[in-house]
């Protein structure tokens, strides 16, 4: 038995190739790509501050005394003074100002 009966003509080469035929551009030289002059003129800067370093802690999960009252464990909501969301505060920030 030839082996060529068992392997499909899409595992060939010859068909690998003619897949990618025309599709992979040259590298266009980076000289030639023209930048607008509103894009150049542009300055990005970056943000003041920095992600604190760690891994940010999940909100904390209710337990199973405090699931059957009225949901009091979310009657004040904190704000954080650093960046003014709610739901975190300034220790635990990690919003970028
Ligand atoms: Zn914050």
């Amino acid at each position: 038995m030839s082996y060529t009966s068992l392997v499909g003509s899409w595992y060939k080469t010859s068909t690998w190739a003619s897949t990618y035929q025309g599709v992979i551009n040259p590298e266009m030289d980076s000289n030639e790509i023209e930048i607008p002059a509103e894009v150049m003129e542009r300055q990005l800067i970056p943000p003041h501050t920095k992600r604190p370093s760690g891994r940010p802690r999940e909100m904390r999960i209710p337990s199973t005394v405090e699931f059957g009252k009225k949901k009091t464990w979310q009657v004040k909501v904190n704000r954080c003074s650093r960046c003014k969301r709610t739901r975190h505060n300034r220790v635990r920030c990690g919003n970028p100002i």
